[in-house]
């Protein structure tokens, strides 16, 4: 692994740095040093930003919008957006539906969707968790039964993140059932506009507007919206909960802006006459942190390396999932010690305007928030059992 820029790709990261360093508005910085997500609609503009300068899709082939870049100008990329403190793009259209359905949709599927996820005028939400299956995926009960042209779908979706902004859902639905309970599951897409489609809040302890349950009462799906064969649902879901722990390549790069936030916070707290930064035990925590961020770093660029020789990342995708999302939780809980009884203060976000600091409330957010990153995308024993499974043998 070369882990020297050519001049070519030290160029491209000067047209990258440019870009960012005069399209990042300073005012995403807070939240998103604390982990936090923007808003939807900010969200969508950023993507409209990105797209507008023909970066819509970083990791696409270029015969479907995207920018066909090299792994490395994908690194070089989302450096520079950690670097520039720049919103995280958001990926479940762009990272999980978009690659399956350029790779397997029907010419009209591809027509239809990618350019709209691209240009963020499509918003995607995931719908494969169900109440009673979530690690068991296989078990889940939503069914599909074919009535004309169309599918009729009942059932329930769990913790579906962002549905109450989504126009559409990719959704694994069992189409029959089979003595091997993964063989009966089919993938489709599903308009959220749909009658019978309800969505309802659950509410979660940062008090922002995430997580939902979808109910599905007799939605009627056409049969043009299955992705590929049906029975072969499972196959593809798994592709896509492989791409998105490699996604978590993006989150691993990401810590260092979070790293940034806590060492400020730090620098400007004292414990009696000393900076928090300066204290022996604060500054052994924050090193062991800093050395596995690099040790993280590493392994993404080792990721990128293999795909760059068209290998699969196999359990390291697993290996990085554990470790960033173990590590972003190690470094929001520090940032909420170091702000010490500040750390009490939890106000909803409109309160931001008067009183206590408003940074002080995100980081506490973002500490809460960042709990649920060992559990969403497989949670932490799943990556164990994988990586005990494929690298053990156990
Ligand atoms: C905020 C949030 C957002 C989410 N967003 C989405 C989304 O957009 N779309 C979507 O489809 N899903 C989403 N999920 C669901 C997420 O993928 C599941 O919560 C996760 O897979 C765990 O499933 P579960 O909640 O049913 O817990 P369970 O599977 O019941 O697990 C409970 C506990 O048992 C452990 N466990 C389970 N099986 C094993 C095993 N075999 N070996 C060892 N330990 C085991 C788990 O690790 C966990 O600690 C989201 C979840 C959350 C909390």
């Amino acid at each position: 692994m070369n882990l020297e820029f050519d001049e070519t790709e030290l160029a491209f990261r000067d047209t990258v740095r440019d870009f960012f360093a005069s399209m990042v508005s300073p005012k995403f910085k807070t939240r998103l040093r604390a982990g936090l997500r923007l808003d939807p609609d900010e969200i969508v503009a950023w993507q409209k930003a990105l797209a507008a300068r023909g970066w819509g899709a970083p990791t696409w082939p270029k015969a479907y919008g995207g920018t066909g870049w090299s792994p490395t100008q994908i690194y070089i990329f989302e450096m520079e957006a950690a670097r520039a403190e720049a919103p995280i793009q958001f990926h479940q259209g762009l990272e999980l539906i978009g690659p399956i359905i350029f790779s397997l949709g029907t010419p009209e599927q591809k027509a239809r969707y990618l350019p709209r996820i691209i240009s963020g005028d499509d918003w995607w939400c995931q719908g494969y968790t169900e109440p009673g299956s979530g690690s068991d995926l296989a078990s889940l009960q939503t069914r599909a039964r074919r009535d004309g042209d169309d599918y009729v779908v009942n059932g329930q979706k769990m913790w579906t993140s962002y549905a109450h902004v989504a126009t559409h859902m990719f959704c694994l639905v069992r189409t029959s059932v089979e003595p091997r309970k993964q063989a009966g599951l089919s993938m489709l897409l599903i308009d959220m506009t749909s009658p019978g489609v309800t969505v309802r809040p659950i509410e979660t302890m940062d008090e922002k507007r995430h997580s939902n349950e979808v109910f599905l009462d007799d939605v009627r799906v056409p049969m043009a919206n299955l992705i590929g064969e049906e029975g072969k649902g499972w196959d593809y879901g798994k592709i896509l909960l492989d791409r998105e722990r490699s996604f978590g390549a993006a989150s691993a790069l990401r810590l260092r802006q979070h790293l940034r936030g806590l060492k400020e916070a730090a620098a400007e707290r004292f414990f009696g006459n000393a900076a928090v930064i300066d204290m022996h035990d604060f500054r052994m925590r924050l090193a062991q942190i800093e050395i596995e961020t690099i040790a993280v770093e590493m392994m993404v660029m080792r990721l990128m390396a293999d795909a760059s020789a068209g290998k699969d990342s196999g359990p390291r995708a697993s290996m990085l999932k554990l470790r960033w999302s173990e590590l972003l939780q190690a470094i929001t809980e520090l940032w909420f010690e170091t702000l010490g009884y500040d750390a009490a203060v939890f106000r909803p976000l409109e309160q931001h305007a008067t009183g206590f600091d408003a940074d002080t409330a995100y980081a506490i957010q973002g500490a809460l928030n960042a709990r649920v990153s060992t559990i969403y995308g497989g949670s932490s024993e799943i990556q164990r059992n994988i990586m005990s499974r494929r690298i053990l043998g156990l």
